[in-house]
């Protein structure tokens, strides 16, 4: 279905959903930034985090993570909806992984919480699996020649995170403080893990 209300701005369109909900008292606003919080603050990226820093830490921990990322990702009390089936994928110096739903926007919610709209974008679910080499560059990461880009497509079944690269440089900082270097987009793969 094509309308003309499909070529709004989101936001403008969620602003106005929101605004007539709570005219007719079915939700209120209070509600609302609530939920935004739990996205954002306890089901966001930072749980993603929470789990690559103690797979950099804890090396025990890290090959229950890559031989089974849900029951890993579970032990550190992260499950939940669009988490049931997570799979996790280790970057490595010559091996980059990058994920992407090519059919919707499939995305493991109990890790990284809610996609970003670029993921949920036509033009990146084509083209990161036809040219992911460039459709990178444009996210700012260059990837040498060398090294293996592997696209993992998302589906209702298994979704994916990315276990960026410990950044050098890091040997002395803890658990918490690496967390607070793991952003989304490493975890996604379409960046890399930056150092202090
Ligand atoms: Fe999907």
């Amino acid at each position: 279905m094509t309308s003309a209300a499909e070529h709004l701005d989101p936001a403008l369109r969620v602003e106005a959903l929101a605004s007539l909900l709570a005219e007719r008292g079915l939700i209120d606003e209070a509600t609302v930034e609530n939920f935004i919080k739990i996205y954002e603050q306890s089901v966001g990226p930072m749980n993603g985090a929470k789990v690559v820093a103690k797979a950099w830490t804890d090396p025990g921990y890290r090959a229950r993570l890559i031989a089974d990322g849900t029951g890993a990702i579970a032990e550190l009390g992260f499950k939940g909806p669009q988490g049931e089936h997570i799979v996790v994928l280790e970057n490595t110096p010559t091996v980059h992984h990058v994920v992407v739903c090519t059919l919707c926007s499939c995305y493991p919610w109990p890790v990284l919480g809610l996609p970003p709209s670029w993921y949920k974008d036509p033009a990146y679910r084509s083209r990161v699996v036809r040219e992911p080499r460039q459709v990178l560059r444009e996210f700012g990461l260059d990837l040498d020649d060398q090294v293996e880009i592997r696209v993992r497509d998302s589906s209702s079944e298994v979704r994916y995170l990315v276990l960026p690269e410990r950044p050098a440089g890091t040997e002395s900082l803890s658990e918490e403080e690496l967390a607070g270097l793991v952003t989304r987009d490493a975890m996604v793969g379409v960046a890399k893990v930056a150092g202090p």
